[in-house]
């Protein structure tokens, strides 16, 4: 089988040097182990923060393993009985074609009919849960909420304003990087408003969509974009901290907002989380979004790299934001 290892650690953006390319023979079977053959392994964001090696919420990937993350398959030979062969499964094995281990180590995942599988890396999975969790638990959104939401083409963040829509929000904005990006926003996730943030600076774009001011923020971009959210902040606003890509390959310190301010006299609550701490919503949150599949009321898009052997690339144009919703690569 062929895994993907981190070889060394990057400064700023990572590069085709900093990973390898392992072909491993697997081990036959033992006692309670599967072997699943992986359709679709995930490249996420946090993955970047993975690479480094400091504190963080996750411990960081150990130079000389594999890429490890979240990966759907298929289960192909079974020593456990309850992971028979033909099983759909999710995992976190990570980068490689081919993934083996104790049959604890996988979860078996009930297709919703008419949605691919790959969706549990999705819309259906992290990210969707994720969106989800940000806007209704950390952002405490209410109908009748102005949302703002940054990153807004991406996995996460094209959930986010399409949920907020379903949930009766009276308006939603995004940002995204590009003017295709933009056009997907209003005509097809149903956004009120869009703008390219490469365009012309946020701080200076923002205001004109939001001429009602933000009741809601959803970062996933920090920076630039958090500062101009402050600016447009309505009295009692939230802001779910989800990410801040715009700094995960900076070298410097980037700068920050200069509006703090704004939290004291707008009494505004801007509150960080991590999904995995809020698992405990996975099952409601997975029949919510599947009825909305099933009735397709939600638009979910997947920007997929073929081969194991372009993971590396597909991570990479993923940072560079060449995918529109979540960024996958098939691995057959
Ligand atoms: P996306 O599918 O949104 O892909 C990343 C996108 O980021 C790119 O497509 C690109 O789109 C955008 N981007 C890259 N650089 C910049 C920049 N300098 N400024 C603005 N946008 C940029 O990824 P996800 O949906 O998986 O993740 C979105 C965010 O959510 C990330 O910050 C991630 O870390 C965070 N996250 C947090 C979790 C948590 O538990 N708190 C869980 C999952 C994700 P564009 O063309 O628009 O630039």
């Amino acid at each position: 089988s062929t895994q993907i290892h981190l070889a060394s650690r990057p400064t700023g953006w990572p590069t085709a040097e900093n990973f390898r390319t392992v072909r491993v023979d697997l081990p036959n079977l033992a006692p309670g182990q599967v072997r699943v053959e992986n359709s679709h392994i995930s490249v996420d964001p946090y993955m970047r923060g993975r690479m480094n090696d400091v504190r963080s919420y996750v411990p960081p990937f150990a130079v000389g393993e594999v890429m490890t993350g979240g990966a759907v398959g298929e289960v192909v030979a079974s020593a456990a009985e309850e992971l028979p062969v033909g099983t759909t499964v999710l995992h976190q094995q990570g980068w490689r074609d081919v993934a083996q281990g104790d049959a604890s180590d996988f979860t078996a995942v009930q297709p919703v009919p008419g949605v691919p599988a790959s969706a549990f890396l999705g819309v259906l999975g992290m990210t969707g849960l994720t969106a989800w969790v940000g806007l209704t638990t950390i952002a405490s959104f209410r109908p009748g909420d102005t949302v703002f939401v940054s990153g807004a083409a991406g996995a996460v963040g094209s959930v986010v304003g399409q949920i907020a829509r379903l949930l009766g929000a009276k308006r939603v904005i995004g940002s995204a990087g590009s003017a295709e990006k933009v056009r997907l926003l209003t005509e097809r996730y149903g956004f009120d408003a869009a703008f390219n943030y490469k365009d012309a600076p946020v701080r200076e774009q923002l205001p004109a969509h939001a001429p009602d001011g933000v009741d809601v923020y959803f970062d996933n971009v920090g920076g630039d974009h958090l500062e101009a959210a402050l600016d447009v902040m309505n009295d009692d606003g939230r802001a779910a901290l989800c990410g801040a890509i715009s700094q995960y390959n900076a070298t410097g310190a980037a700068p920050g907002p200069d509006n703090l301010g704004n939290l004291v006299t707008r009494r505004l609550t801007l509150r960080g989380f991590i999904v995995g701490h809020h698992l405990d919503h996975a099952t409601e949150y997975r029949e919510r979004m599947g009825a909305w599949l099933r009735d397709g009321a939600v638009a979910t898009d997947e920007t997929v790299i073929e081969g194991i052997d372009h993971a590396v690339d597909g991570f990479l144009a993923m940072m560079r934001g060449e995918n529109v919703g979540k960024m996958l690569i098939r691995t057959r």
